[in-house]
């Protein structure tokens, strides 16, 4: 599972940081958290197969989470896509869809899209295939606010394909239905047990999105023994009253929460504009005081998991 965090900025972009977007790639299928502007340009930047992406995540409705969906459904749309694509995000993101779609004629776009709504308050699963599945829990910030964490399903055991041309098993359906946990018979009559070349099922791997966010109970949740914990840190210590009326997250807090909820990796975004190369250092010494393998995003940072 690859993540690739597009832009870092908290609020308005500077002209090293782009606003909020992250593109979560697995196994042929793309996940976008958040869509800030400028969110297609950092898409093309990362060299993201677009036409795989099949669900967009909108957090929250301060623009600089969504005002990058017009553009982006519109290229998507000159570029003759034509599989359906599903937007979820808090009350209110259907009315922005529907403009999206509706705006200046109704139908504006040339394949399907489709809008959930998340309650104020939901705490659920929203998405879920045979391979994984995301579940949301309310943040606390001044509009409603949905975190996200997706996570697969256990995955089949590796595969002992050395052992296999051992056996002079064939390459075909036979090696599937092995990996699916069949028994199988070869044509000479050899009776192969899948437990022979099939390792033990191996967890799936788990990703949240915490933006944006006081520190509270529902990012912990969904920050649960995750693989990786992408959680807000607008302000440094010193801004902690700011962060407070904001309702955001100061960097030492998002460490703490990551080290309490025990996720494997913490890694920080949304940083105020105020924080520019010299002065982002700080955050790093605060967050590392907590954590001391605390990362902090740069725009297109890459982590696989
Ligand atoms: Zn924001
Ligand atoms: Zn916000």
């Amino acid at each position: 599972m690859r993540i690739t965090i597009l832009g870092t900025s908290s609020a308005t972009p500077t002209f090293k940081r782009a606003l909020s977007a992250t593109l979560v790639e697995r196994e042929g299928e793309s996940f976008l958290f958040d869509c800030g502007e400028g969110t297609q340009y950092q898409l093309m930047r990362a060299g993201a197969r677009r036409g795989r992406l099949g669900t967009i995540l909108v957090t929250h409705l301060h623009g600089d989470h969504y005002y990058g969906l017009p553009g982006l459904l519109s290229s998507l749309g000159l570029n003759q896509r034509e599989q359906a694509l599903q937007v979820i995000g808090p009350a209110g993101i259907g009315r922005f869809v529907d403009f999206i779609q509706n705006f200046p004629r109704r139908f504006s776009l040339p394949f399907e899209l489709t809008c959930r709504e998340l309650p104020t308050g939901f705490e659920g699963v929203v998405l879920e295939t045979d391979e994984l599945r995301i579940v949301s829990a309310p943040l606390d910030h001044r509009l409603p606010t949905q975190g996200y964490r997706l996570e697969e399903k256990p995955r089949p055991g590796s595969f002992d394909a050395a052992r296999a041309d051992e056996l002079g098993i064939p390459f075909g359906p036979e090696r599937g239905r092995l990996i699916r946990g069949e028994t199988i018979t070869l044509a000479d009559g050899r009776v192969i047990e899948p437990a022979d070349l099939v390792g033990p099922p191996r967890p799936g791997r788990s990703f949240a999105y915490c933006t944006d966010t006081r520190l509270c109970l529902g990012a912990k949740r969904l920050a649960q023994d995750v693989d990786l914990l992408l959680h807000e840190a607008t302000y440094g210590e010193e801004f902690w009253q700011l962060a407070e009326e904001r309702r955001h997250s100061t960097i030492r807090q998002a460490a703490v929460l990551a080290r309490a909820a025990g996720a494997r990796t913490f890694v920080a975004t949304h940083f105020s504009t105020r924080y520019d190369r010299e002065k982002i250092k700080e955050l790093e010494d605060e967050a590392r005081a907590v954590l001391p393998d605390a990362i902090l995003a740069t725009d297109l940072m890459t982590i696989e998991i």
